[in-house]
């Protein structure tokens, strides 16, 4: 049986916003757009500005191209899974990317590798699946996080080691920290310290919001896309092809063959690996239809700041930093003397360039360090995160008597676990890994039942956690 996921209308819009221009398009949004586009420029990041020229890749499909395994999306995850598929499975896969190397999320993240995936805390796991799964679930993340730090010391990305502070942003959360600590300690065996305010200001960073924090010993800062290059060259070394410029603007199944329809020839696919994150256009797949909520992030990097304003401050680690809003802050002194900080941003991305987003996270540092009220910021962006329904990640094949598998869902914390998830997506699409039998691998991402409306829920969400957030 075949089918055609991409409709000629929609097909047609995607190459109108991709042919001709390659401009970065700030307004991109995901609910709206029917793909990512087809060429474009990578969004005016940190990172990209730093990086250096980007490693060659293996440039646009320009034919007819008949594979065994295809993956969508150049981002962590489709790097990290055809890098397994080679490396630990003689499976030479061909990714298709629409744009550049990891254009998406992972390109412009915050680079704060921690040893988590999907926004529920281990408390909350044990909360939903009891203590033996989630016992197996700290095992997984943890794994995850081991084989994160050995691809970082084999990749120049200017790692910032030492752990991860979770900062209680109001007296009232530290409680909940020392709870959490200790169900860390007691049924996780993970250790972690919990400091005083005056501790933490004195001996780390003088974040005047800080009511004190939880340092956890894993975590370890990252230059985004640094990270990226490194498993693009690792891929490819090892056998992977990756063309770029090479959206799927259509996928038909003929016989169990997937066809998938680039502007410079069909590949056809025995298996389909889909990595495309928050940028997962609506029409892709049917399986993936209103199955992630794409939910912007913002992020900007002060220019370097001067030995005065790096005492005002008291930055003395440079270890990554989370906040315990729910809408959250995260930042890091980078090793440049620069500060990056990143929080929430528009709901829609026609929203997504209004300045007052900008100056909200503006505030929001200067809340944090007075000292930096008014900085230059040289540089600003903002990224979709793929939030799934239920907060946690899936690695999965949706349909058994369909070849098709996709990771997805991080919700904001895809920088290290999207390697693991990669590995474990190259497993079952090798027809191996049935052995781990979590949630994550064996459910498949859930809908949602007012899909349609959940922009409208979001708003509703936004000034709910506003109030909870700021609460005394
Ligand atoms: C501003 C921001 C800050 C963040 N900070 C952190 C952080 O500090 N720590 C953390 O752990 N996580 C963070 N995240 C999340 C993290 O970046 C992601 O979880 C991770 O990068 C996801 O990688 P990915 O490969 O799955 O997706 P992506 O990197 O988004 O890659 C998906 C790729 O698929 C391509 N694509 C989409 N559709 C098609 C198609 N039809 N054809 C071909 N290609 C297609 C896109 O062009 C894109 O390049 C942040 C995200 C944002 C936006």
């Amino acid at each position: 049986m075949g089918y055609s996921t991409i409709d000629s209308a929609a097909s047609a819009g995607f190459a109108a916003s991709g042919a001709g221009s390659t401009k970065y398009d700030p307004t991109y949004d995901p609910l709206v757009s029917p793909g990512p586009g087809h060429g474009k420029d990578y969004a005016p990041t940190y990172w990209v500005a730093t990086a250096g020229s980007p490693p060659p890749d293996d440039g646009p499909v320009t034919k007819d191209l008949d594979v065994d395994v295809a993956i969508i999306g150049a981002g962590y995850t489709g790097l990290a899974t055809a890098l397994c598929l080679a490396r630990e499975h003689g499976i030479k896969a061909v990714v298709l990317e629409a744009n550049r190397t990891s254009w998406g999320c992972s390109s412009r993240n915050g680079g704060q590798g921690q040893n988590a995936s999907g926004r529920l805390s281990r408390s909350q796991w044990i909360e939903r699946w009891g203590k033996d799964v989630a016992l197996k679930m700290h095992d997984e993340i943890q794994q995850g996080f081991d084989h994160f730090k050995e691809l970082v010391a084999e990749i120049d990305c200017d790692p910032q080691p030492g752990g991860h502070f979770l900062i209680a942003h109001r007296p009232r959360i530290m409680a909940k920290l020392a709870a959490e600590a200790k169900v860390w300690k007691d049924v996780f065996g993970y250790p972690s310290e919990l400091l005083s305010a005056q501790t933490f200001r004195r001996e780390f960073i003088d974040d005047h919001e800080a009511a004190g924090a939880l340092h956890e010993p894993e975590g370890i800062g990252v230059h985004a896309l640094k990270l990226a290059f490194g498993y693009l060259r690792l891929a490819r070394a090892a056998g992977a092809t990756v063309h770029t410029s090479s959206p799927v603007m259509g996928w038909e199944t003929i016989n169990g063959v997937h066809h998938l329809r680039t502007p410079g020839g069909v590949v056809r696919a025995r298996a389909v690996g889909i990595a495309t994150g928050a940028y997962t256009a609506q029409t892709l797949h049917p399986t993936l239809r209103s199955k992630v909520m794409p939910i912007l992030s913002n992020s900007m990097v002060t220019r370097v700041l001067t030995p005065a304003e790096i005492a005002a401050c008291n930055f003395r680690t440079t270890q990554v930093l989370t906040d315990t809003r729910t809408l959250r802050f995260y930042y890091r002194f980078l090793p440049d003397g620069r500060l990056q900080i990143g929080s929430r941003s528009a709901i829609t991305g026609a929203d997504a360039p209004n300045p007052r987003h900008l100056d909200l996270l503006k505030e929001g540092m200067a809340r944090k360090f007075p000292a930096l009220r008014g900085v230059e910021i040289d540089y600003s962006w903002w990224g979709w995160v793929d939030v799934s329904h239920d907060m946690m990640p899936r690695v999965c094949q949706p349909d058994p008597r369909q070849s098709v598998f996709y990771a997805l869902g991080y919700g904001g914390n895809g920088v290290s676990y999207s390697q693991q998830a990669g590995r474990r997506l190259a497993e079952r699409i090798a027809g191996k890994g049935a052995q781990h039998a979590l949630p994550i691998f064996t459910t498949p991402l859930p809908g949602h039942p007012f899909a349609p409306f959940r922009r409208i829920g979001q708003r509703m969400l936004y000034l709910q956690y506003f109030r909870h957030d700021e609460k005394p």
